[in-house]
């Protein structure tokens, strides 16, 4: 086994990438997608989908439209022609408009290439409060994943179950690769965490610290998040070096509402940063302008 001296931990959204401009843009296209084939109103979608974001635990819902009830009840008799006529479309729509806006912030590849080449000894690990499958669905079209020695998110989607037949309403090609926990040709290791494992909550980066045996070496730990309160704050109970990235936080006030016109505000502090750096906050060990800045503060 090769011999590990530290660790770089990084968070993935707006840290790695721009997750609230693309996830808005995505989000949007989707709902004008299922305005346009079903008449249900924009308004109406987005309200609808706080809900379903809310028992779900996750703004990253993707069997979203099949819960939407406006969407859902004149198609309840027939979910094959709902997955065909109304998800499928819509779900094409969402991942049409990712094309565009996954893409790592400018300096990322580059930066993680430096840090490959010149510290190959060095594990880079993914932890994350998305869930394990979205997270690597992510990572995998923004061209990050093989950087990754492992990836740590929370508990994959439940799939969504018409109560009365018991059938799943979902794709079937979907289906199989969310129950086969499809790994996206990752070699790396895979570690789902327990809900209560959210952040703040320090046992997510307590695993990962046991996992590497660095339990007892967190000097050697870099530890990067965008989320003062609960990136940087876990950072700092466990007495790892932690760097903010603040460019992170640098969110459009358009999109911001944008983002809150469909997210309830308990998973809305999941992906972004709303407060700015107080004299209260978490105080971060090294603050990031920009990705790149890593390179000086690990003496890379
Ligand atoms: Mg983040």
């Amino acid at each position: 086994m090769k011999k590990t001296i530290g660790l770089l931990v990084l968070d993935i959204d707006n840290t790695v990438f721009d997750w609230v401009t693309y996830y808005v843009n995505c989000m949007g296209s989707l709902f004008d997608k299922v305005f346009e084939l079903t008449g249900v109103p924009v308004d109406t979608l987005a309200a609808e989908a706080k809900v379903v974001f809310t028992a779900q635990g996750s703004i990253e819902y993707p069997f979203l439209v099949q819960e939407l009830p406006s969407v859902f009840g004149p198609y309840s008799e027939n979910i094959d022609k709902l997955l065909s006529e109304v998800v499928g479309p819509a779900r094409d729509a969402f991942n049409k408009t990712a094309e565009g806006f996954l893409k790592p912030y400018t300096d990322v590849i580059q930066t993680l290439d430096v840090i490959t080449k010149e510290r190959p000894d060095l594990p880079i690990v993914a932890l994350t409060d998305a869930p394990r499958y979205v997270a690597m669905w992510k990572l995998n079209k923004l061209g990050l994943l093989s950087y990754f020695d492992s990836v740590y998110g929370l508990a994959d989607p439940k799939i969504p179950v018409d109560p009365r037949t018991n059938l799943p309403k979902v794709d079937p090609e979907i289906l199989t690769k969310h129950l086969q926990q499809f790994d996206f040709g990752f070699s790396g290791r895979i570690r789902v965490l327990p809900e209560e494992y959210e952040k703040p909550g320090v046992r997510g980066l307590k695993t990962i610290l046991m996992d590497y045996d660095l339990e007892d070496h967190q000097d050697k730990i870099t530890w990067v998040g965008d989320n003062l309160r609960k990136d940087v704050g876990l950072g700092k109970k466990l007495g790892v070096c932690t760097a903010w990235a603040k460019y992170g936080t640098l969110i459009d006030e358009t999109v911001k509402s944008q983002l809150l016109a469909f997210s309830p505000e308990q998973n809305v502090h999941k992906n972004v940063a709303l407060d700015p750096l107080k004299d209260n906050s978490p105080q971060p060990n090294i603050v990031l302008e920009s990705f790149s800045d890593l390179l000086a503060a690990m003496k890379i």
